[in-house]
């Protein structure tokens, strides 16, 4: 019934389109810079699916010649610009031309007049909405979900020019509801600022239920689709609980507006996303997954971005040579505020502690450098996935505790967080961009703060790897540190053979737990179960034979390596819990 409903409404706002050419024009407040650009959206429903039509008017160069960028690659998601079609040039004397580059094109306009283009935003992938899709345009007749890098179309920019952005909503049908980096329910809407953050926005609309709450006098809005095992009451104010304590961390309340999309993506349990966008972050999750610790968690990820990196200054270009210290320190403080907001016990800390030891130390990467890690990010291999998280989260640790030892915890590496937004405040107000964040600059603050000795080892870990032996008494009063051995994840067989189009498995190790269960190579899988980098569940493996089928199940255990680990007192934890907290 929605969705007929929307589609009638829809069609009603096109008639009205075809038959009044001119938009209704939105008051725009008068801008800032020299560099305006006016997006204006326009619904198009045919069937089942919706359309967006962008008219976007900005004002030409002295040279009457400019490229316009059309989105390419972003969050592993590659050819965006198949989602932009039927390009037009509108005002009068403009042409648009194809180059080398199908995400770039050429455009001629009269030299300093209003240039007005438009392009169809439209859904250019199939299948289910999952942890990969949910970078891309998605548009239905009942909702959309859009991020500026991956919708919008632009002449080409400086990512830190100041410029005006304005979006005009005004076509979308009048029962829909809108959320956006910029504003909610208002359907002109506006941005002054740099370039980089108009870019980097979230919009989303139709079904959408918008509810508001306010964290110290700022606006928090939620928008939230889909039914969940849990209540819109119950993420609001788990999302809340949050946010307010990270504000109270980095003693900084300047966020006058905050928007939190929660969107179910298609599999019904287990897949999580979240990432943080100007004024913004976007949540997806499976609709039947109740609220456990992993999904507040990677909201305090999120919501910790917008300190690290996004106050403390933009990486330079390439994100990966400092991606071990906005996404690995931002992976170990986010534990460290869901248990200093009360949301996780120690004893729950302290196990996602030991998993992240064991994640570093059991790694194909451990002994990988920084340039290796750079290497193969660059050339789409995934041999090193996520190595920079590992490696950064048990960084952050090792920091924590050395720092903490050296003054006699009269400082920590909360000290040198803020002090790397300090840097980055003193220079935008000199120079109205961000500073730029380097390891140079890093390591230079550690130095300035902890002396040149832990600075020296921090970079010998970050450059070149290896095991990172975290001090003793890291975890507080009451965890003991010790070595244990663990087996590494060892599938037995090469997980490619799977995807492969027969599914005949091949690489199997003659030593492994898949071999010993009667893993062998020629088999055809009809199907798997396979928990990734997890040892205690098991793979089940379901073989083609000549009579039907055979299940095969065995532990993914391979080979053991000696992993530091903590402990628990249990006593002492039962006799004062509040004693335990290390951080
Ligand atoms: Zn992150």
């Amino acid at each position: 019934m929605r969705l007929r409903l929307a589609q009638n409404i829809c069609c009603l706002v096109l008639f009205f389109c075809a038959a009044i050419p001119s938009f209704a024009q939105c008051p725009f407040p008068a801008p800032n810079s020299a560099i305006v650009l006016t997006y204006t959206f326009d619904p198009i429903v045919e069937g089942n699916q919706m359309t967006l039509r962008v008219t976007l008017e900005f004002n030409g160069n002295s040279k009457g010649t400019d490229k316009l960028i059309l989105p390419s690659d972003w969050a592993g998601q590659q050819h965006l610009e198949n989602s932009i079609g039927e390009i037009k040039a509108l005002s009068a004397g403009t042409t648009i031309a194809d180059t080398s580059s199908p995400s770039e094109k050429l455009i001629r306009f009269s030299p300093n007049t209003l240039v007005r283009i438009s392009y169809v935003l439209k859904k250019d992938w199939e299948g289910p909405l999952n942890g990969s899709t949910r970078f891309r345009a998605d548009l239905s007749p009942s909702y959309f979900h859009l991020v500026g890098t991956s919708s919008l179309v632009y002449p080409k920019l400086k990512s830190f020019e100041p410029v005006d952005a304005r979006f005009n909503w005004q076509q979308l049908p009048p029962t829909w509801s809108l959320a956006t980096s910029f504003g909610a329910d208002n359907r002109c809407q506006s941005f002054h600022g740099l370039w980089t953050y108009a870019l980097n926005s979230l919009f989303v609309g139709g079904d959408y239920r918008i509810r508001r709450t306010g964290t110290s006098g700022h606006a928090l809005i939620f928008a939230i689709r889909g039914q969940w095992s849990f209540t819109d009451d119950q993420w609001i104010t788990d999302v809340t609980r949050i946010v307010e304590f990270e504000r109270r961390f980095w003693h900084d309340d300047n966020f006058p507006y905050l928007l939190v999309t929660l969107t179910p993506v298609d599999k019904e349990r287990g897949d999580t996303g979240g990432t943080a966008l100007t004024n913004a972050f976007m949540m997806h999750l499976s609709r039947q997954d109740d609220l456990p610790e992993e999904t507040l968690a990677i909201l305090a990820h999120e919501e910790f971005h917008l300190w690290n990196p996004d106050k403390i200054g933009l990486p330079p270009g390439s994100d990966f040579p400092v991606s071990w210290f906005f996404e690995g320190f931002t992976l170990f403080y986010q534990d460290v505020m869901l248990l200093r907001a009360g949301v996780i016990d120690f004893p729950t800390y302290l196990e996602v502690t030991n998993r992240k030891l064991q994640e570093y130390a059991l790694s194909d990467g451990v002994n990988a450098t920084l340039a290796d890690f750079i290497r193969t990010q660059t050339a789409h291999q995934s041999a090193l996935d996520q190595l920079d998280y590992k490696r950064g989260a048990v960084l952050a640790l090792w920091l924590d505790s050395t720092i903490r030892a050296r003054t006699e915890n009269k400082s920590s590496l909360d000290d040198l967080m803020f002090r790397m937004v300090d840097q980055n405040s003193q220079y935008e107000k000199l120079y109205h961009h961000p500073l730029l964040l380097t390891n140079r600059r890093i390591f230079h603050t550690v130095s300035q703060m902890a002396g040149g000795a832990i600075a020296k080892s921090l970079r010998k870990y970050v450059e070149k790897g290896g095991t990172i032996p975290i001090p003793e008494n890291a975890l507080g009063p009451c965890a003991q540190s010790h070595i244990e051995r663990i087996p590494r994840f060892d599938l037995g067989f090469d997980i490619a053979s799977l995807t492969s189009p027969q599914k005949i498995i091949s690489g199997v190790e003659p030593n492994s737990e898949a071999y010993k269960a009667g893993v062998r190579d020629g088999q055809q899988a009809q199907g798997w179960s396979i928990y990734g980098g997890d040892i205690s569940k098991q793979v089940r493996v379901t073989i083609k034979v000549p009579n039907g089928k055979r299940n095969i199940t065995y532990y993914p255990r391979g080979a053991e390596a000696p992993v530091q680990q903590f402990s628990l007192d249990q006593t002492k934890y039962a006799a004062s819990p509040s004693q335990c907290s290390p951080r």
